[in-house]
């Protein structure tokens, strides 16, 4: 694989093309001048390796050998598994390959791994590439401040029953806004779970719940309980287009950027 000099758009290489997001996002490409796809890795037994990848006309066929990949693309799209996302982004950094990281559930060292590619090239992490829920993240930030500590802060996350990780990456987005808001420590104030004689609900504390089941694609509520009323911004998302749309642009944005880690809110502009 050699990449197409002069070609219109960036070229992408897209992780997991077999997965859910995989699969949108390559839906999402045909009619877009700012991104080409030039590769696509997965799993070795994961369906399709070894054939073109469906629903496309690139003739790109889906391998499992990331370093040629990366050789070809200008970036690479990455929706799969902390492990395989902590993979990557060690061999990529000898690519010095720009990245768009929208795996969550990531560890420390998962981090860690993503920070050093940082240091060679840009990489734009996000747990939701959707403009809404940025949109949120910033109207959350805001409410927390203006309405303060007295008001009790509850985060509500559904998913589809295949999501591994919870509370959702998005979830806890939300949440860190929230403290955010009030200028304290998420760490020091955040409940993830509440089971037995938990007791009186302790002043300033930020909960996150998860709920589990059929096909939802990601419903985020952040409620602010005063006395006598309540607060909710909401996000339902209907279709995983919208991340898919979001992480594409991502890439037409991150390639040329300095190296550094960025998120939806740099490429959105509104930071
Ligand atoms: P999925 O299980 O449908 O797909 C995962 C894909 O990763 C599969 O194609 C699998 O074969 C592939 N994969 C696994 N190991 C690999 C490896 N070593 N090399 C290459 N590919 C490998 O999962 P999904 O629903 O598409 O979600 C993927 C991730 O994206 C999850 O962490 C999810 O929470 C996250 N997500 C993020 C956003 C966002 O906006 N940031 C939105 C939706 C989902």
């Amino acid at each position: 694989m050699t990449r197409a000099p002069g070609a219109p758009g960036v070229s992408v290489c897209v992780l997991g093309p077999s997965g859910r997001m995989g699969r949108a996002i390559i839906d999402s490409m045909p009619g877009r001048a700012d991104v080409r796809l030039a590769a696509a890795v997965d799993r070795p037994d994961a369906p399709g390796v070894g054939a073109p990848v469906a629903g496309t006309t690139s003739g790109v066929l889906a391998t499992s050998a990331l370093e040629p990949a990366f050789e070809a693309s200008d970036v690479y799209i990455d929706f799969t598994t902390p492990m395989a996302t902590r993979h990557a982004a060690e061999l990529a950094v000898a690519h010095r390959r720009a990245a768009v990281i929208g795996t969550t559930g990531l560890s420390t060292g998962d981090l860690d791994a993503i920070g050093a590619l940082a240091q060679v090239a840009p990489v734009v992490v996000a747990a939701n590439f959707s403009l809404g829920v940025n949109l949120l993240l910033g109207l959350a930030r805001q409410a927390a401040r203006a309405l303060g500590p007295d008001w009790d802060a509850e985060v509500v996350e559904t998913h589809h029953h295949h999501k591994r990780d919870a509370p959702s990456g998005t979830a806890l987005a939300i949440a860190r806004a929230i403290a955010d808001g009030r200028g304290v420590d998420y760490d020091r104030v955040k409940r993830h779970t509440r089971d037995g004689d938990v007791g009186p609900r302790p002043p300033g504390e930020i909960g996150v719940s998860s709920v589990r089941g059929g096909d939802v694609v990601g419903e985020h509520t952040a409620t602010f309980f005063g006395i006598g009323e309540r607060v909710e911004l909401a996000h339902r998302a209907t279709s995983r287009s919208i991340f898919a749309v979001g992480a594409l642009r991502a890439a037409a944005w991150v390639v040329g950027q300095p190296p550094g880690r960025y998120d939806m809110l740099d490429v959105l502009g509104l930071r």
